[in-house]
């Protein structure tokens, strides 16, 4: 190892979904605080070689990194927390392991050997843990382990952590296990039984964890810290308590109060500058807690039963309602229940509408009169991706009269005013080979866009084939709809507004994906603001 970066692991036990993500971000969120370098990559036990192909209803959304990687929602919360950028360094899968074992197998780099999971595979898992620290760029690489210890799947993951921790010694390596304590209600009792079991498990497969981040209801009173500390082998001070918080947000300075931060420094023998430095990130709670002014905005979309679908837009809101003094309510509605008869109840009494990015919907025609009522009646609007391509079949249909549509739902519309890009009908597979990534756009000068931005050259990320068809921008401009972002190098419109309205605004990026706690998206902050223009002439 040439790199002097310090390497810790987050492991999870007893169930899923206890927030190993928020942990992980919140600890690198206050490391970062201390002055230091750092960043967090996430390894998914799956065989998919990325989620890009996974249904949002099973996984949430899929987060697009500027180097147009399909990755883990939880790389979403790290951006968001630490306002770093990621990359495809930073998520890698059981899938892609094997994908790069096996080509190497095939160019014959294994020759005469057997190849095995150990040590080839768990090899390549640690050439991967170590690449971003090879960079030299980081005091800390924190690495989070999908999953759960005991599942099958991320068994070569804990062997190669093992390996790392017997490589570079207690004071470059160290492992947080996040688990439950569960509080019974009949017994009116806290049970450490579960967190024991899932040590256990974890000694089985050759790992001490130093640190033990304990999910609970209830605050942890001494004896059960005590306990839980004898049984596993951790210090008393080394258990730490996650009680359920409100907001996410506040995750960062629990982890503070519990001395998360210093227990880590303190076991890999580094000291730091000066105590963290959490003035904005409290200005930004203080706000987010005492808002001045509430609005609700309709999130209008195909997956809205399951809210992580849209985790970057919901958490776009919070960042953007903080920076407006104003909490945003979410009004989640199915597209599928928009009719031309029940729109302006659905929507009555909201402040501004989102229509969602998606894919192959059949809620099309829902989006498509959600859009309409909110431009005739003046109603703050902001399409992303789909939501702007559904934005311009609606002007096409009902401004200029044509039966127009995208050629994603109807293939052999008349008018296809949203259409596939010639290289992309070429392409054949699904996994990675959408436009995906950061692209430029140059804005208008004058727009309301530009003005948001207060740039005229931003960049932003993509996850889509479909475009404007530019057959039809004449057209689509002259009557009002104007193309205000255009990508310098291919022509494509990126961004369309219209003319005569206090706030319509179509992009066919993903700006969710770039808002950030210290850097709320001015798109959603500009937004909100139009969304609070509007609640005041319209009480
Ligand atoms: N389905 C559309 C396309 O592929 C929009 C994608 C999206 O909303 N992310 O172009």
């Amino acid at each position: 190892m040439t790199s002097n970066a310090r390497y810790i692991f987050v492991t999870g036990g007893v169930t899923s979904s206890l927030g190993k993500g928020i942990i992980s971000a919140s600890l690198g969120m206050l490391l970062q605080a201390r002055g230091f370098t750092v960043t967090i990559q996430k390894f998914d036990p799956y065989i998919n070689i990325d989620p890009g192909t996974l249904n949002p209803y099973e996984h949430g959304e899929c987060f697009v990194t500027d180097d147009g990687a399909e990755t883990d929602l939880d790389l979403g919360h790290y951006e968001r927390f630490l306002n770093i950028r990621t990359s495809q360094a930073n998520n890698i899968t059981t899938g892609r392991i094997y994908n790069n074992v096996i080509t190497r197998e095939r160019k014959g780099e294994f020759l005469g050997k057997t190849v095995q999971v150990i040590p080839h595979i768990t090899d390549e898992i640690k050439r991967n843990i170590y690449l971003l620290g090879e960079t030299g760029l980081y005091d800390f690489i924190i690495t989070e382990i999908g999953g759960s210890v005991g599942d099958i799947e991320s068994l070569p993951f804990i062997e190669a952590v093992r390996q790392v921790r017997w490589d570079l010694g207690s004071n470059h390596s160290l492992v947080i296990h996040l688990t439950l304590i569960p509080y019974l209600k009949a017994a009116k009792e806290l049970k450490t039984k579960p967190t024991q079991h899932s040590v256990k498990k974890l000694l089985e497969e050759g790992v001490q964890p130093d640190i033990l981040v304990c999910r609970t209801e209830m605050p942890l009173p001494m004896e059960i810290r005590k306990k839980v500390g004898l049984f596993c082998n951790v210090q008393l001070n080394s258990v730490i308590e996650a009680i359920d918080v409100d907001t996410i947000y506040d995750v960062p300075l629990l982890m503070r109060k519990e001395k998360l931060d210093e227990r880590v420094m303190a076991k890999m023998k580094v000291t730091s500058k000066h105590d963290p430095e959490l003035e904005e990130w409290k200005t930004f709670l203080g706000k987010l807690k005492n808002p001045a002014d509430e609005i609700r905005i309709g999130l209008v979309g195909k997956y809205v039963s399951l809210p992580d679908a849209y985790k970057s837009i919901a958490e776009a809101f919070i960042h953007g309602g903080s920076a407006n003094d104003c909490k945003v309510n979410l009004k989640w509605i199915s597209s599928e229940e928009i009719t031309k008869e029940n729109v302006a109840t659905i929507l009555n009494g909201l402040h501004g509408v989102l229509v969602a990015p998606g894919f192959g919907e059949r809620g099309l025609e829902g989006k498509i009169e959600a859009i309409k009522y909110v431009r005739e009646n003046k109603i703050p609007f902001l399409g992303i991706c789909l939501g702007m391509q559904c934005a311009v079949v609606e002007f096409s249909r009902n401004v200029l009269g044509l039966a127009a549509s995208t050629t994603e739902l109807d293939p052999k519309t008349k008018h296809p005013v949203i259409d596939m890009m010639e290289d992309q009908k070429k392409i054949t597979t699904k996994g990675g080979t959408m436009r995906l990534g950061s692209y430029e756009c140059k804005l208008k000068k004058g727009s309301k866009t530009a003005a948001a931005y207060e740039e005229g050259m931003i960049q932003e990320r993509h996850r889509h084939r479909y475009e404007f068809n530019n057959k039809y921008l004449e057209q689509i401009e002259e009557a009002g709809l104007k193309a205000v972002g255009i990508n310098p190098e291919s022509g494509l419109v990126e961004v369309v507004e219209l003319k005569d309205h206090p706030w319509f605004v179509g992009v066919q990026f993903h700006p969710e994906l770039k808002s950030t706690v210290l850097n709320p998206h001015p798109l959603f902050v500009k937004f909100i603001e139009a969304g609070i223009n509007y609640k005041k002439l319209n009480p």
